[in-house]
């Protein structure tokens, strides 16, 4: 069967950059994701922009993080770096696995979508479980490895490395990846 790839950019928003939970790890993916995004659009892979967009007083996960991505606040929005096109899709998810109670996996099926390559943030927290949820689903998931980071290094090469043993998902480099995509 022939691979069809689409790239799921998790969490690339301003609370998680620059805001409530922002950190300088999360700036530095900024131009990784930024090359990454661009080569692959260029190439017709389909981005897809995953999304945290919380109901403020209601979610579950605001209790252990604090208010973040409150939907319809400027926090919740993309980072302006990384512009939303027509042509891309937004899924707005309220956990971390960007499939959980979302339209994720239809859109993907639609898609023809048999490959999911994960950049953005936590690599061991949304990025992870998004990769569980891709992987039970029966994608193949990559992680892009210089797009994605957490709040330590450690974190993130324990996000890799767990993603490898448990989900079969290779880390590849940007260059890499957009040549899997020729
Ligand atoms: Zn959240």
């Amino acid at each position: 069967m022939n691979k069809k790839y689409a790239i799921l950019v998790v969490d690339m928003l301003n609370d998680f950059v620059t805001g409530a939970l922002g950190c300088d790890r999360a700036k530095a993916i900024i131009q990784p994701n930024k090359q990454l995004i661009e080569g692959a659009r260029k190439l017709g892979v389909p981005i897809i922009f995953c999304n945290d967009s919380h109901l403020k007083g209601v979610d579950h996960e605001l209790k252990h993080w604090g208010d973040h991505a409150i939907r319809g606040t400027k926090g919740a929005e993309v980072i302006p770096e990384l512009p939303v096109l027509d042509e891309d899709y937004v899924i707005l998810k309220r956990r971390y696995s960007s499939f959980f109670q979302t339209d994720l996996d239809i859109l993907l099926k639609e898609l023809g979508v048999t490959s999911v390559i994960i950049t953005g943030l936590h690599t061991h927290m949304c990025c992870r479980h998004t990769a569980a949820d891709a992987y039970q689903n029966n994608y193949e998931v990559l992680f892009a490895k210089e797009a994605t980071n957490a709040f330590t290094e450690e974190d993130h090469l324990e996000g890799l490395k767990y993603a490898k043993e448990v989900y079969d998902a290779e880390s590849l480099t940007n260059a890499e990846l957009l040549d899997l995509f020729k």
